[in-house]
């Protein structure tokens, strides 16, 4: 039996803690962000500290909670890693915005399931709202339709389940092939393993100088698997690959989608804020062309975790993909509008498109539109101050706001290069100056740089290209 007067006496004693765990709490984010550069990027948790988590335990009698919370914050949070910070250049992490922030709170708080149109009708249709005019951004028209979604990885899965739903017949499932390039992002390749699509089936196809999908061999691997009686359904380009910011041909690839009725899918998870940027968004040309297309606002568009969305061109495609009716869905049904749960994977699942909107409202669009140009800036300005440098190499140009490079001064073997920028790497993230670690770019190692990060300033990528010099020197 549930002790209601205990119970109803710690949510009190719950509800009074949270407002002012929130007050602080929020107080602190803002320091922390008023503050930004002073921040450590990373306090890396010691081995004790860790053994110290494990061994908490799962109390029978719950604990004071003001103890969790600080704990939480001071153990757990604390000793994350800082991406916002503006010399975090990793991966490919966001600037937060405040106002993401305070959208993601206030969803929060009135916990609301985004999961059809009646449980919240107005929400549902700012998130149509965004849709439509992410999806015009792209060039697509009024039949355009989607859902906010966890990530790029869940958006790409959205898409290519559709393409299948959309190109194959369940008996052509198993010689239906797909077309992607050997710079896309892991989690496509993910995506098929989940669709029990075979790895035979997936084409990887090689990429130029300029880690671009080279479309002559592309058109060469469908020609192949058509003699071999294949069914071509899906090529997948990308917007933005995570390694060197590359941007795929999609006008030309689109071109062979159209030759072969392929489903074209484009992975924008990490490029296609270049869509919201009028200087920029004609690097991605032909992309009125897609059926479909991934876009993550929680990388380059200032977006706390988590806030992707997968575009259809056409809507009607994601409901034939998606659209179950259980009996017990039946009165919440609505026709005149769609209920996500028909558009997507999820069915419960937060009002996501509440920060973005929070977001564009107070900002405006000239203004996202600045923070997406800005980082084309700052990574032509890493490769301006690496050439008045010695011994430094550009491996990938800068693109997206990312640049790969590497100290290779005469007389070192391949391997001593990559172990030394490997160290390079360990050095500067050690000395919590700046966060950058190495990829492999043609086979050497390089350091590489995103910097789509909004809170960096000139002064950031000026000092950083400075320190990593010293630091060579110092290695070599
Ligand atoms: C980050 C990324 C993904 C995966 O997105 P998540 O939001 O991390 O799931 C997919 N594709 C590209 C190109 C990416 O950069």
């Amino acid at each position: 039996m549930l002790n209601r007067k205990q119970y109803d006496k710690d949510i009190v004693s719950a509800k009074k803690l949270q407002i002012e765990e929130l007050k602080e709490r929020l107080s602190e984010v803002f320091d922390v962000n008023t503050n930004i550069h002073n921040q450590n990027i990373t306090v890396a948790p010691d081995e004790d500290l860790l053994e110290e988590i494990m061994n908490i335990e799962i109390p029978r009698a719950g604990r004071d909670a003001k103890d969790v919370a600080d704990e939480l914050v001071n153990k757990v949070f604390k000793t994350s890693l800082l991406t916002q910070h503006p010399r975090f250049f990793s991966f490919v992490a966001s600037g937060v915005s405040p106002y993401s922030i305070a959208g993601s709170i206030l969803s929060d708080i009135y916990n609301i399931n985004n999961c059809g149109y009646e449980t919240a009708p107005p929400i549902s249709l700012i998130e149509e709202k965004l849709i439509r005019w992410m999806g015009s951004r792209a060039g697509f028209g009024d039949e355009c339709g989607g859902v906010f979604t966890s990530g790029g990885s869940l958006s790409n899965l959205t898409g290519m389940i559709a393409a299948r739903c959309k190109k194959l017949t369940e008996d052509e499932y198993s010689i239906g092939t797909a077309y992607i390039s050997d710079q896309t992002h892991s989690s496509v390749k993910k995506g098929f393993r989940l669709m029990g699509i075979k790895t035979a089936n997936v084409s990887v196809i090689p990429s130029d100088d300029a880690f671009k999908m080279r479309v002559d061999l592309l058109e060469e691997a469908i020609k192949k698997d058509l003699a071999d009686g294949k069914k071509p359904f899906l090529v997948v380009g990308t917007l933005g690959t995570t390694n060197t910011g590359s941007i795929d041909p999609l006008d030309k690839i689109s071109e062979i989608a159209k030759k072969y009725e392929m489903w074209m899918h484009v992975d924008g998870a990490f490029g296609g804020s270049v869509l919201f940027s009028d200087i920029y968004c004609h690097l991605a040309k032909g992309i009125e062309e897609a059926d479909s297309l991934s876009w993550d606002t929680h990388k380059w568009a200032m977006q706390v975790y988590s806030c992707s969305c997968i575009i259809a061109k056409d809507k009607k495609d994601l409901i034939n993909a998606f659209m179950e009716h259980p009996e017990y869905l039946e009165d919440v049904i609505n026709s005149e509008h769609t209920d996500s749960w028909d558009l997507g994977i999820e069915m419960s699942r937060p009002a996501r498109a509440i920060k973005l909107w929070y977001t564009v409202q107070a900002m405006g669009t000239d203004l996202l539109a600045d923070v997406i140009d800005y980082p084309f800036f700052h990574s032509s300005l890493v490769k301006k101050e690496l050439e008045k440098l010695e011994g430094w190499e550009i491996t990938s140009p800068p693109m997206c706001g990312t640049i790969t490079f590497r100290f290779a001064p005469k007389g070192l073997s391949e391997k001593e290069m990559d172990d030394l920028n490997g160290a390079i790497s360990r050095k500067i993230i050690e000395d919590n100056y700046a966060y950058i670690v190495t990829t492999t770019i043609k086979g050497k190692r390089a350091l590489r740089m995103n910097m789509i990060n909004c809170n960096s300033t000139d002064e950031d990528i000026i000092s950083t290209v400075r320190k990593l010099d010293e630091i060579a020197h110092e290695l070599v």
